[in-house]
């Protein structure tokens, strides 16, 4: 699924060639399963050595280390939410992750990042729902935003993949032959 600057694929994160991946990681920034394991797992201990110096993160805020061992130059560090009922700011926060990632993107010029699909394992965001936020708030980012060239959602599983795919679609000006 390919559109002007959002791109969406299946596949491992840590694999991707980009200027910086983002790590769906957990408030400690010291490692944990999923996404957060296999990308310490591929950057090496420089990774955790450097994330040890950065005394957490908060839910919905990122912090940037360099990738070590990884392919990608950069890894921001986010914290999505964990799902409990929608109603505990679930949306809010995980539109700040994506926001803020960006933020920091922007700051350190770089010009592709490849995202996960934050919160929607261990923290059990609905993933349809979670595409949603994250595509409408990597849009609007992009609106204002001409130094970020291009946002690859990788996705894990075909579930993600359809979700997020659905999701970039009903936004208008990304729909192909329009
Ligand atoms: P969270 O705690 O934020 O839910 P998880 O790592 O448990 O983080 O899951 C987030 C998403 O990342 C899930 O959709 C999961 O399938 C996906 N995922 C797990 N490993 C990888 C990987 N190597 N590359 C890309 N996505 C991954």
């Amino acid at each position: 699924m390919e559109h002007s600057r959002i791109s969406i694929i299946k596949g491992d994160i840590v694999e991707q060639h980009v200027e910086a991946i983002v790590n769906a990681a957990n408030n400690s920034l010291l490692g944990g399963g999923g996404v957060d394991g296999t990308i310490h797992k591929a950057a090496g201990p420089g990774l955790l050595e450097e994330c040890r110096k950065l005394n957490g993160c908060a839910t919905g805020e990122a912090k940037i280390t360099e990738g070590h061992a990884l392919p990608a130059s950069y890894v921001i560090h986010t914290v999505g939410p964990v799902w409990k009922d929608g109603k505990h700011r679930e949306n809010e926060l995980l539109s700040q992750c994506y926001h803020n990632c960006l933020r920091i993107a922007k700051k350190y010029g770089l010009r592709t990042i490849a995202f996960p699909s934050i919160s929607t394992g261990a923290y059990r965001y609905p993933v349809e729902r979670a595409s949603r936020i994250a595509i409408s708030e990597i849009v609007r980012f992009l609106g204002s935003d001409e130094s970020i060239r291009n946002v690859i959602i990788v996705c894990f599983n075909d579930e993600a993949f359809r979700c997020y795919s659905a999701a970039l679609d009903e936004i208008p000006e990304h729909r192909t032959n329009m």
